[in-house]
């Protein structure tokens, strides 16, 4: 309901306050234009002009170039499964989280015959995040994703295939285990002419407990 003062009572007073303020806010906008152009209250414009040139608003919208192998246009076939190598598992911490990384380490290494990282406390290639990573061998796959999948103590997981294009197995080809982060895998290799070669898994595991089940 409103009252005399054109106050709307059924709001609360922070409800109110936050709505004069606005009201405030747009009549002090009119007052810029008129008496200060400058907008010396706060809302200084800058002189000069946009690097970017004054018309970028006339660009077409562009279509980005397909980065994926063989998309160019859309492929005639699917790609074949069997081209995946290998697998790797990264998982991600900071400084709140580092204990379940440990934990989770410890847990992979008695449990799998993996290739099993260093720890990287800092960022380190494409991973934005301090990480550690393990890499295993297709066979381990319906095993080690259910796993993951239980076991990751609320951590995020990157699973990346291993093929020949290592930028598109982190950008495209990826599985997630809860939240998604960046990774910066543009710069990546990609096939062409120095053709990486695909990445090898050297497992250096001594697992010691069955896995439970
Ligand atoms: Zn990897």
């Amino acid at each position: 309901m409103v009252d005399d003062e054109g106050t709307n009572r059924d709001l609360s007073p922070n409800r109110r306050q936050v709505i004069a303020g606005l009201a405030g806010a747009a009549l002090g906008a009119g007052a810029l234009s008129a008496q200060d152009p400058q907008g010396r209250g706060g809302n200084r414009r800058a002189q000069g002009k946009s690097p970017w040139g004054e018309e970028t608003y006339k660009e077409p919208t562009p279509a980005p170039v397909s980065v994926r192998p063989g998309e160019e246009t859309l492929p005639a076939t699917p790609r074949k499964y069997t081209d995946i190598q290998s697998y790797h598992a990264h998982i991600y911490f900071d400084e709140d989280t580092h204990e379940k990384a440990a934990l989770l380490r410890r847990w992979v290494a008695e449990r799998f015959h993996v290739e099993l990282g260093n720890w990287n406390r800092e960022p380190r290639g494409p991973h934005v995040t301090p990480s550690f990573y393990f890499g295993f061998t297709n066979d381990l796959l319906p095993v080690i994703v259910p796993w993951l999948q239980l076991n990751s103590l609320g951590l995020t997981i990157l699973l990346h295939p291993n093929t020949e294009d290592p930028r598109a197995d982190h950008l495209y080809y990826a599985l997630w285990i809860n939240r998604a982060q960046p990774v910066n895998a543009y710069g990546m290799k990609k096939p062409g002419s120095d053709r990486p070669s695909v990445e090898q898994i050297y497992p250096n595991t001594k697992p010691t407990v069955a896995i439970e089940t």
